[in-house]
């Protein structure tokens, strides 16, 4: 079994919008990367020694470049131990959901769709649909959620764009067509706004 991350998880992406990101070449090519996506910028470990980046402190939301230059510097230290490289990639602001997609021998590839995040374990929130699905699924299983409330008018923010959600729940579940290797996929977090909705992390797994 195979892992991808990082970049090599965007490229099976392609069809799909994904935050845009560069691995880091040195600290100045860090400086022309916050450039180029402004402030917060992310910076995340990608190393299949630390698939759940987060608990190895590989995930850093850089405010302004003194911030950057520090969280470089430590994971830095961090990507060399752990063999990984070090990914800059532009901030997203909106809720987070979560899109996988698993193999099943009797039933073939299942798509599932949830509220993401840290409410993720404690709401339990999920629907799921055999692929390939349609817009209309999508948006029944928009609908299935019990919590849909955190995609509409929020705490003082706009709907979530659901076209552009249902858009990418219809491409991702026509994904292993395409990729008759993938056994598992895991986006977490997808970060929908009212404007749009990125990918700002993939795993997947072939088989
Ligand atoms: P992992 O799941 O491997 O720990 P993630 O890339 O999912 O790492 O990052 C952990 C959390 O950091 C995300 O759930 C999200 O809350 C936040 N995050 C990561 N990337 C971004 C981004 N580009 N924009 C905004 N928030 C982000
Ligand atoms: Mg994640």
């Amino acid at each position: 079994m195979e892992i991808l991350l990082g970049k090599d998880a965007e490229k099976m992406l392609r069809s799909l919008p994904v935050a845009r990101s560069e691995y880091v070449k040195d600290s100045s090519h860090m400086v022309k990367l916050a450039k180029k996506f402004g402030f917060p910028i992310v910076l995340k470990l990608v190393s299949q020694k630390a698939v759940h980046k987060t608990e190895a402190k590989g995930v850093r939301i850089a405010g302004n470049e003194a911030e950057l230059r520090r969280h470089y510097m430590e994971l830095g230290k961090i990507a060399k131990r752990l063999k990984g490289k070090i990914m800059a990639q532009e901030f997203v602001k909106g809720r987070e959901l979560i899109i996988g997609l698993k193999k099943d021998p009797v039933f073939g590839h299942a798509i599932m769709f949830g509220i993401g995040g840290t409410m993720v374990e404690l709401l339990h929130d999920i629907s799921f649909r055999i692929c390939p699905i349609t817009a209309s699924d999508a948006q029944s299983m928009i609908n299935d959620l019990k919590y849909k409330k955190m995609l509409m008018n929020f705490r003082g923010e706009k709907n979530v764009n659901m076209k552009a959600i249902i858009n990418i729940l219809v491409k991702t579940s026509k994904l292993p067509l395409r990729n008759k290797k993938i056994t598992e996929l895991d986006i977490n977090p997808l970060i929908a706004n009212d404007k749009a909705a990125k990918i700002v992390d993939a795993r997947i797994s072939l088989g």
